[in-house]
């Protein structure tokens, strides 16, 4: 299974892209940097997106991949709590911010919305996926994605502390975790549901507890201006653990 980065930060600007992920070419993880990042060629070969919750900066290309979508007549597949499927249509795809893209065109609707149950695992295009709710300022869920190789990865989406309760439920090669802060943003990263670099340990640690060993881990949605402080401090906290925890980048390439 590969697992390109097309979004590995918080922030966007002409160096950096809002949250997304998209494994094999076809199936994506948040929709910050989908077509922005990707060509209409490559846009056309996704077949669904997983949304983690429902903020701007990880639904924010839905819209946009929708209306692409529309003139190749194609449809993609959407799937999240009921909660985030509600939020999108109720205050974006409501036929005022954009067109509600589910029952446009009327012929064949761009978009079909697919609510998934927490712990339960769901076929989603041969890959097994497992919703987790994790803690966040919204109702949010991480993701287990397994291949059919058996591979598979995790994905917490916006988590603060308290990722640990997905642990006993999952067995991934890979995480690839929210860290948005430095350790000295604390304060403000646990009310907004964000990890830092000392809370990732905490979460690690207990990952290390319950399930007797530790993959590599990838850190994403980065705050750019404290980057250099992230690296730092993660790369300590790597020497702590005796694993490996990268900063993603936009455009890294991962396998399990
Ligand atoms: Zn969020
Ligand atoms: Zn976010």
């Amino acid at each position: 299974m590969e697992i390109r980065i097309l979004g590995a930060h918080n922030v966007e600007s002409v160096n950096t892209r809002l949250t997304s992920l998209l494994v094999d070419g076809v199936l994506a993880v948040d929709a910050g940097a989908l077509t922005s990042s990707l060509t209409f060629a490559e846009q056309e070969k996704i077949s669904s997106i997983l949304l983690t919750h429902s903020h701007y900066d990880h639904i924010r290309d839905v819209p946009a991949i929708a209306l692409n979508i529309s003139y190749v007549r194609k449809y993609i597949k959407v799937y999240s709590q009921a909660s985030t499927l509600d939020a999108i249509l109720s205050n974006v795809l409501n036929d005022v911010i954009y067109p509600n893209f589910t029952r446009r065109p009327a012929e064949r609707p761009a978009l079909k919305f697919f609510p998934l149950e927490p712990y339960q695992a769901a076929d989603v295009d041969g890959y097994k996926v497992v919703a987790l709710p994790v803690k966040h300022a919204v109702p949010a869920a991480g993701y287990q994605i397994t291949s059919k190789e058996g591979k598979s990865f995790f994905h917490s989406g916006d988590s603060g502390p308290g990722l640990c309760s997905c642990w006993e439920h999952i067995s991934p090669q890979l995480l690839i975790i929210d860290l948005t802060m430095p350790n000295g943003l604390e304060e403000h990263a646990i009310p907004a549901g964000h990890l830092t670099p000392r809370l990732l340990g905490e979460e690690l640690k207990q990952f290390q507890k319950v399930k007797g060993y530790l993959p590599p881990v990838v850190v994403i949605h980065l705050a750019s201006l404290f980057e250099k402080q992230i690296r730092e401090e993660t790369a300590q906290l790597a020497k702590e653990l005796g694993t490996k925890i990268t900063l993603g980048h936009e455009g890294m390439k991962l396998r399990v």
